[in-house]
């Protein structure tokens, strides 16, 4: 009798969930290494922190392997849009020069398929509207991200670019109003929200009191997006999320610098209220491309299957089978390996030695072999399919991974 009260009851309140409409923000703060925000006192993230989680993260892809990624803005937040790795999204640097929108943003694969729910993009940098997220492109199928509030950077009357970049904060301060007044008015479904003002200061004055209180007007503005997200909750039979992130961190030397591979560049962080995450967060080494995943899982975005294909990333929340893919080539064999967080079931291995996907094709993949889960191993002869490149899926009951193989740079 017990069993079924227990069974009941749990029912109820996944029903209640169910029929609350889903919202999600995720926030971006540039440039603020996981030491900092460590050292830092931010009450109001540990307040978020509080209901979810914190974690150490990382940016930069894997470190001299085939998605090494630089630790650069914009590289960075293209990561956390399409869950992808800078091999495959191909933003490289700030010039944002050619962005490969077949792999898919959270804004797209969103609207598309809820086409009459509501974006948002709050933002101290216009070019994440225009170019990253590509709203009102023809390549990203006209997106049209719903409320929009950014450019402030090129207004130089009302915003005049002082050199202590003192405007910016002025900026974020205006972006962090507007997502507040519009999310309590309006409940976009997903928004972004990014601030600049930290990475100025980083830049600028690296590890001094200059940077830290950067980092604590950041934590002031968390404050007040997320009594904005309360006071939804609390008035409106809504369920959101909201998670917290930065796009690298800086040279270990000065604390100025950043771009490159080294551990303190690499360090991030993520701050969530999310009420279900997983085994990938508690692992201590999320990365940024994990985020996008999980607001899709939040969202009830069912994402295309030639797509997941792609996503680097494994949600953080819910749960995955498993998580942290490797794999080596040598002489014909490839080893995968991955860590096993549900061990029921089989893995089913396909590959392919082509990557039309990159422009808009499909490829046509191999079912090599079916593994136990539990194995968290499996080696795949490709004696026969010889290739300078493979794409590895690993499709397993609850998530799916991918991995690359490629020796064409170093291939004759
Ligand atoms: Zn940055």
């Amino acid at each position: 009798m017990k069993f079924i009260v227990t069974t009941a009851i749990i029912f109820i309140h996944s029903l209640a969930n169910a029929q609350k409409v889903p919202k999600a923000v995720f926030v971006i703060v540039d440039g603020i290494p996981a030491d900092v925000i460590e050292k830092i006192a931010t009450p109001s993230l540990d307040s978020i922190a509080a209901k979810g989680g914190y974690t150490r993260a990382h940016v930069g892809g894997e470190k001299g392997g085939y998605s090494q990624t630089p630790t650069i803005s914009a590289v960075g937040y293209n990561s956390l849009l399409t869950g992808t790795w800078v091999n495959k999204h191909n933003v490289w640097d700030n010039d944002i020069a050619a962005p490969d929108y077949h792999y898919a943003t959270i804004f797209r694969l969103f609207s598309e398929q809820y086409p009459d729910k509501k974006t948002a993009i709050f933002s101290s940098w216009e070019d994440n509207r225009t170019k990253l997220a590509g709203d009102g492109m023809a390549a990203t199928g006209n997106l049209r991200i719903s409320y929009r509030y950014d450019g402030l950077e090129l207004d130089t009357v009302k915003f005049p670019h002082d050199p202590l970049k003192e405007y910016m904060h002025r900026i974020d301060l205006a972006v962090v109003d507007t997502a507040c007044a519009t999310i309590r008015t309006f409940a976009p479904d997903l928004s972004w929200v990014y601030l600049e003002y930290t990475d100025d200061m980083g830049h600028m004055y690296g590890d001094h009191e200059k940077f830290y209180d950067a980092v604590r007007m950041i934590d002031a503005q968390m404050s007040a997006l997320w009594a904005a997200i309360q006071y939804r909750e609390q008035n409106f039979n809504e369920d959101w999320v909201i998670y917290i992130t930065t796009d690298h961190g800086r040279t270990a030397e000065s604390g100025k610098g950043h771009g490159g591979q080294s551990d303190r560049e690499r360090s991030t962080w993520i701050v969530t209220d999310d009420d279900s995450l997983n085994q990938v967060f508690r692992s201590g080494n999320a990365g940024i491309v994990d985020i996008m995943p999980s607001l899709a899982s939040h969202l009830n975005v069912n994402i295309p299957h030639d797509k997941l294909e792609e996503i680097d990333g494994v949600r953080l929340n819910g749960p995955v089978s498993a998580y942290a893919p490797t794999s080596t080539y040598s002489n014909g064999r490839i080893s995968l390996g991955w860590t096993v967080a549900d061990k029921k079931g089989r893995v089913r291995i396909r590959i392919t030695t082509t990557n039309n996907f990159k422009q808009g094709g499909k490829d046509e993949y191999r079912l090599m072999k079916t593994v136990p889960v539990k194995d968290g191993r499996a080696t795949i002869d490709v004696t026969r399919m010889p290739s300078t490149f493979y794409k590895i899926v690993m499709e397993f009951p609850l998530n799916t991974l991918n991995r690359w193989v490629d020796n064409r740079a170093t291939a004759n």
